[in-house]
């Protein structure tokens, strides 16, 4: 059944609120709001009573799949738990009544936790030096694309390549393109790995950077990744590691080690903060002491200072003397309160919970991995990190696509992993099932996925149709974009 709007609810004269009587004097409303501003009708808000409201809109966050509501596999994505000690970290009204513009004296508290956050992140990457300004995974990739820039132009260098394998995200293309450079796609080999002797070949004095995700889309570590670093480094250029898949390396080995220059963070992913939807982000970047220097202006800093008696504490502050920096990619400080549920996630789980929910991550995916390699199509049969990467392709002759998989998995109550991605695997079905799963969840997930292969043996046209028990049926894709109706009994004009 649909839901009904609020406003399909209402009913004149009910109320969900009682308000206490007035103990000031009554005035006219004109006396205080000049009528010029002053609405000539009503406003039309629903009248609802409190109950029937709470109802309208439990039963609306129900409609949608949500990660407390059940499993969400989404590759790439790393739809982790997301701790309710978060939010109530990030709803202490010290933090939300915060305004940016509050000289450094009074906000020291939020400059500590963003300098302890920068440090924690630091750690775990083994960098010298992190901005936290950008805002989503792909703004740090063009940060420090950006920063790259202004290094070989400081330098007097001129590059203009960025050398990208062909398992890339689309958007690291896209930011090289964005910050000016050229980019040029390497084809991964027969193992799904970026291949030396390839990068060797394409490598060149114009090349300013190799951006690399490891572990890689297909879930697989670049075990070369030392001797890439090399070719990369010998050749004068940069190695720049997309660590959205930094889920999978956590405690275990740090990017700074491999001959990582920089990197950005998805703190949304790694270190849960809740995502999708366009919902708020964070992509910080770290960087080598090279690379420090051009870091977006201002960083947030730490000196000792004299408090009396002999005794000396640690004052924060914003650092704006930064003459090669960037300058700003984005206004104030960023996601502020993304970094208070990070830094939250980090001090609860410790270094050593860190390491063990990267070690959980890859047992998990490599659990179902196994599990369903014989009902689908695996293309790499190399142990995977914290994802795996299957295909739907064997179905095509029943007519079935990954596309009719994951929405059949609607039905049973999961959501859909990341389909079509990475784009070098045909009818690719992306599972990340992060750490945070029972042996019980990943149980049910796969037993639900050899049903849905038998099904597509047994019944295809129920596959191909799904889903079925959702609230909305299969939706016409090219249609939504075409003619985009938000209204539901609404006219589309
Ligand atoms: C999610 C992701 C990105 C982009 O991160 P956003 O925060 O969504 O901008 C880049 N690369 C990979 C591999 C990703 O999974």
């Amino acid at each position: 059944m649909l839901e009904k709007t609020i406003f399909e609810l209402s009913s004149s004269g009910r109320e969900g609120h009682a308000l206490p009587a007035c103990d000031v004097p009554v005035l006219p409303l004109d006396t205080l709001v000049p009528a010029a501003a002053l609405r000539g009708d009503l406003a039309g808000l629903p009248q609802v009573s409190e109950i029937d409201t709470v109802r309208h809109f439990v039963r609306l966050s129900t409609l949608n799949h949500h990660v407390d509501k059940g499993f969400y596999p989404l590759g790439s994505c790393t739809m982790k738990y997301n701790p309710k000690v978060n939010e109530d970290a990030c709803r202490l009204p010290g933090f939300t009544g915060l305004h940016p513009l509050q000289d450094e004296a009074s906000c020291q508290g939020a400059l500590a936790l963003m300098h302890g956050l920068g440090e924690a992140l630091r750690e775990v990457a083994g960098h010298d030096a992190i901005t936290l300004q950008p805002v989503a995974g792909a703004h740090g990739e063009l940060t420090a694309l950006m920063m790259v820039g202004a290094y070989f132009r400081k330098r007097g260098e001129k590059r203009d390549t960025i050398l990208i394998p062909d398992s890339a995200h689309g958007t690291n293309p896209a930011s090289a393109t964005i910050a000016g450079f050229r980019s040029v796609t390497i084809k991964s080999n027969g193992e799904g790995l970026l291949d030396p002797a390839d990068l060797r070949a394409h490598i060149s004095g114009q090349v300013a950077c190799v951006m690399l995700t490891n572990p890689n889309t297909l879930g697989l570590f670049e075990r070369n990744i030392v001797e890439i670093a090399r070719i990369a480094h010998d050749a004068g250029a940069l190695l720049y590691m997309d660590g959205a898949n930094l889920n999978a390396m956590m405690g275990i080995v740090r990017p700074g080690d491999m001959g990582i220059d920089l990197m950005h963070f998805n703190l949304h992913k790694t270190f849960s903060t809740p995502h999708g939807g366009g919902g708020p982000g964070a992509g910080g970047v770290s960087c080598t002491a090279a690379l420090a220097p051009f870091l977006p202006s201002p960083v947030v800093a730490e000196r000792m200072v004299d408090v009396g008696s002999n005794a000396r504490a640690p004052q924060y502050y914003l650092d704006h003397d930064r003459p090669d920096s960037i300058g700003r990619v984005h206004s104030f400080f960023g996601n502020f309160l993304v970094m208070v549920r990070a830094y939250t996630y980090i001090r609860m789980m410790g270094g050593r919970g860190l390491r063990d929910a990267s070690v959980n991550a890859i047992i998990s995916a490599n659990y179902v991995m196994r599990a369903l390699e014989n009902d689908y199509d695996l293309p790499y049969k190399t142990h995977c990190k914290h994802e795996c990467v299957l295909s739907g392709l064997r179905f095509r002759d029943q007519g079935v696509k990954t596309l009719d998989i994951a929405k059949r998995l609607l039905d049973y109550g999961f959501h859909a992993p990341t389909i079509y991605f990475p784009m070098i695997v045909p009818e690719a079905i992306m599972i990340e099932p992060t750490e945070t799963e029972s042996q019980e969840t990943l149980d049910e997930f796969i037993k639900t996925m050899k049903r849905i292969a038998q099904e597509i043996k047994e019944t295809p046209e129920l596959v191909k149709t799904a889903p079925h028990n959702t609230p909305i049926g299969r939706l016409d894709d090219v249609k939504a974009v075409k003619q985009p109706n938000l209204r539901y009994g609404g006219v589309c004009n």
